[in-house]
This record gives C-alpha cells, structure tokens and sequence, in this order.
C-alpha cells in the first residue's frame, strides 16, 4: 500500500534568484518501507521532503505546485489542520532543538497535545515504549526529569526521534539525521533507524550512498531536481 505519494511536485525559490529545485517529480511510497533519497548536494532532496510536510508554507519566496497525496487525501489545499497533518507526517531535522523541557516531557508533549493517552500510567508506558524504541531507554531511565538539553547530540537526535514516533504518525521525514553526528553518535542513530524500518513508513533523505546501501529497502536517485532512478534497493545498487 502506497502511504505518500506526490504527483508533479516542483518547487521554485523566488527569491534574488529563482531556483527550481524541484521539478516535477511523481513518487509513491510504500507503507512499511525505507526509501531513501539520495544524490549530490543541491539536487534538491531537502527542499523535496521539506514539501511533504508542507515545511515550505512557512517560508516566503517559495512556490509549490502539484500534489501530495497521505493515504489517498490531499495535503495541499484541504481543511486539516497544521498541527493534525504534521501529527500524521513526523519531520525529523539533521540537527534537531529538543523543547525546553525534561527528557519525560520531550516525548510524553505530543501525546498529551493530541490527547493520544488515557491515564498517567499508560503515558508512563507510552514513554517508556518510545524510548526503547530509540534505544535510548538504557541511557536516560533514572534520569527522565532532567533538562533533554543535557543529552548528547546523537542522544537528543534519539529523543526527537521518539518524540515524533510517540504521536503515531503514518510516515516519519529524516533529513540527513545522522550527518550532524560525530562517527560513534551517527552509528547510533543508524543502527536505531535499521530497527525503525522494520516497523515503520520512513522516507530518508542523505548524502551517502553507503548508508542508503545499508538502510534503504527502495531508493531513489535525485538529479538537478528531477528523479533519475527510483528502484528497489537490491536493482538500484546492482545494476550501475
Ligand atoms: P540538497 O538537500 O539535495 O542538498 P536542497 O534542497 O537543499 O538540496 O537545495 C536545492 C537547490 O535549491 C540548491 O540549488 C539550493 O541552493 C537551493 N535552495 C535551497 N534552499 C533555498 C532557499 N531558501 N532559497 C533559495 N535557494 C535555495
Ligand atoms: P540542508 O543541508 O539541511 O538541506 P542547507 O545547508 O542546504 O540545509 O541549507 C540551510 C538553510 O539555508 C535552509 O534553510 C535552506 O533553505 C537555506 N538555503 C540553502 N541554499 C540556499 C540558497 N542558495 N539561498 C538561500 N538559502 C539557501
């Protein structure tokens, strides 16, 4: 089943300059696997993803045209509410800013903003699930109530990940979540984001064509804006 998909997306910066991007790009992601996004810098992968999001609505001197589809409903021109589309649609950052809060309360806000927990003990173990799924449980257990702006970098990039994963989304964007880590922090977080792939809808933009080797199970191959392969990973890497 196709979770998201989007049909002729481009998007041009209108700035000093205009810059298209993105240009005209027809995908399809399919429910429980990794695809990755990968090609040279600037090809366009950050402003592609950000679009999925609608990230971009934000920004002035930005224009997107065509579609995004979330399991067959628009996310362009549609009545559901910002907060409730990137509920649905997680947006992890390369280099993301934890909420001035505890660790607990890190993962535990959404769950409370979306009042997706029935009792203090189920968000208890809500917490708890997000954490280990993250593999960060082991770390942080005995200290759930300190500031999350204590953790490492790799550590607080884990958190924002079980933070986004805690609401239930349908699909989890990671730009480049490993690119800001020092070599151990980004092993971490690569070995964290193989076990995610087993359960989860991810869609991955990086640079590194060995990462997406190692993680993708689809990939896609962007170029001045435009896909130039999109492929399972096995015939993308096989076939040069
Ligand atoms: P990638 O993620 O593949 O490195 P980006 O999506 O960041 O590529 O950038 C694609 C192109 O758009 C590049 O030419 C980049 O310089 C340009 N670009 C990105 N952000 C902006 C912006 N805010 N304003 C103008 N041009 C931008
Ligand atoms: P990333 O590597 O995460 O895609 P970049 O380093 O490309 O991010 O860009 C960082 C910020 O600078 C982003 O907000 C992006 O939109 C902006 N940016 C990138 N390229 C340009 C550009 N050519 N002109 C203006 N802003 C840009």
């Amino acid at each position: 089943d196709t979770v998201l998909e989007t049909r002729n997306l481009a998007v041009t910066y209108t700035g000093d300059r205009r810059v298209e991007a993105v240009k005209g790009v027809d995908l399809s992601f399919p429910e429980n696997r990794l695809t990755a996004i990968i090609g040279p810098s600037g090809c366009g992968k950050s402003t592609y993803l950000k679009a999925l999001d609608r990230l971009h609505d934000i920004q002035p001197n930005v224009e997107v045209t065509g579609e995004v589809y979330l399991r067959g409903e628009p996310v362009y021109d549609t009545d559901v509410p910002a907060p409730e589309l990137r509920r649905r649609i997680g947006y992890v950052p390369q280099d993301p800013t934890p909420l001035p809060l505890s660790i607990y309360e890190n993962v535990a806000y959404g769950l409370r903003i979306h009042d997706l927990h029935d009792s203090k003990d189920d968000l208890d173990d809500r917490v708890e699930r997000y954490l280990r799924q993250v593999d960060l449980w082991d770390e942080v257990a005995d200290r759930l109530d300190a500031p999350a702006a204590g953790l490492s970098t790799g550590q607080i990039q884990r958190l924002c990940l079980a933070r986004s994963l805690a609401v239930e989304p349908d699909v989890l964007l990671c730009d480049e979540v490993t690119s800001a880590l020092d070599p151990v922090s980004a092993e971490n977080v690569e070995e964290t984001l193989a076990g995610l792939a087993e359960e989860y809808t991810i869609v991955m933009v990086t640079h590194s064509m060995d990462q997406a080797r190692r993680l993708a199970d689809e990939v896609v191959f962007l170029y001045l804006g435009e896909v130039v392969e999109a492929n399972d990973v096995r015939s993308f890497f096989e076939n040069p």
